[in-house]
């Protein structure tokens, strides 16, 4: 049954991907909303009338409330939706809660809790290794064992939307190190998990129970200063480089929404440890695009990613780490096997050596824009969309 609402039936936002948000009218106060087509439906006051047992976790004005709520409750309100969404004699209840996107302002949907950022992609490592490491092995000996990560900033966890201003810091210089704006800004073209219900601190998190604790996903980018963090990684890894901006679409998509997005894992070899299964692992076959100022200049596919989703949770926690309600882990990079699928300059670029696109770029100029889309198999038969990050990139301090 076609949703009734205006101009939804057909769309990527159609009744089976219903994301969830936070937006604002005119008088600036925060709302939790699900979009449908080009609109958003005000959830908190639909609920109160409806008294749905998550109405009191609508009501706050950010997604954590409900991102807590149980599985039942989350698919009981999401089947409420799409019954309300297609069924015509809910139209006169529910359409007055309705209001065009372009009439809203969307903000960060989430109250960031720990952020973790992983390096999931083989390509994209590979990538890397032999651009920094020429001479060695692409990947280090740990890499196909577990999925290597770092605690990330998420006080600096920005809305799409948000101007990211050029970092300074040091860098490498010919007789010394020397400090000004970043000469290397890039971007890493991500995808993030979001953790709905919380673990418990001692106790790990088995793959199997991946479902039970990410609430749904996130567009990323997480913007990287290039010199500085050629010069102050070792040995600890990212710190200055990264910490600076990461941003987030205004859309989590639930993961009840990516149900025929799921499809087999590139093969891992060799085995990894038994806590990270390879036999329940499973990829989400997610297509990314890359725009730089209005041209498309890669096409990162998701499911060539060597670390599922799962197993990087199970990692996350395998020491008794706990995950709290509002946390994200992302990614890392997202780089496929052909050319055309990078996900950052840096490779692009071939290491800063060759200029690509029409702009003939190296790194990011101030003015730039980038813009990361991305699209899913949705289970009504067509592509479903994933909230868009952009941002640009304005002038150092
Ligand atoms: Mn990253």
């Amino acid at each position: 049954m076609d949703t009734w609402a205006p101009g939804a039936a057909g769309s990527a936002w159609d009744v089976d991907n219903l994301p969830y948000g936070v937006f604002s009218r005119a008088d600036g106060q925060r709302h939790v909303g699900v979009r449908i087509g080009e609109h958003v439906l005000d959830l908190a006051p639909l609920a109160r009338r409806q008294r749905l047992d998550t109405a009191s976790a609508l009501a706050a004005t950010n997604l954590n409330p409900l991102m807590a709520c149980g599985q039942d409750q989350l698919t009981g309100l999401r089947n409420w939706l799409r019954h309300a969404l297609t069924d015509l004699a809910w139209q006169p209840e529910v359409a007055p809660y309705l209001t065009p996107l372009s009439e809203v302002e969307l903000h960060l949907p989430i109250d960031v809790g720990d952020y973790v950022d992983f390096y999931a992609s083989e390509h994209h490592a590979s990538n890397v290794g032999r651009i920094f490491r020429p001479d060695q092995e692409p990947l280090l000996p740990n890499w196909k064992h577990l999925p290597v990560g770092y605690h990330g900033r998420s006080g600096t966890i920005v809305a799409s939307d948000t101007g990211v201003r050029r970092p300074s810091g040091q860098r490498r210089g010919e007789t010394g190190p020397v400090f000004g704006p970043s000469t290397r800004l890039d971007i890493e073209a991500e995808l993030g998990f979001v953790v709905g219900r919380p673990s418990q601190h001692g106790s790990p998190v088995p793959m199997r129970h991946f479902q039970a604790h990410v609430f749904g996903v996130v567009g990323v980018n997480d913007w990287s200063a290039r010199d500085i963090q050629a010069w102050e990684y070792v040995p600890l890894g990212p710190f200055l480089a990264k910490s600076f901006a990461t941003s987030i679409s205004h859309w989590v998509t639930p993961l009840a929404a990516l149900e025929a997005a799921w499809v087999p894992m590139p093969r891992q070899v060799p085995r990894p440890l038994d806590y990270l299964d390879p036999d329940r692992a499973m990829a989400l076959d997610i297509a990314i695009e890359v725009e730089l100022n209005g041209h498309v200049v890669s096409r990162p596919p998701y499911r060539s990613m060597y670390w599922s989703p799962a197993q990087m949770l199970a990692h996350l926690t395998v020491n008794g780490a706990s995950v709290r309600t509002g946390d994200l882990y992302a990614s890392g990079t997202v780089s496929g096997p052909e050319p055309g699928q990078e996900g950052s300059l840096l490779e692009l670029s071939h290491g800063w050596s060759t200029p690509f696109g029409p702009q003939r770029r190296l790194a990011l100029e101030d003015g730039d824009t980038v813009t990361l889309r991305y699209t899913a198999p949705g289970a009504l038969g067509g592509r479903i969309a994933l909230g868009e990050v952009t941002g640009t990139i304005l002038p150092a301090e």
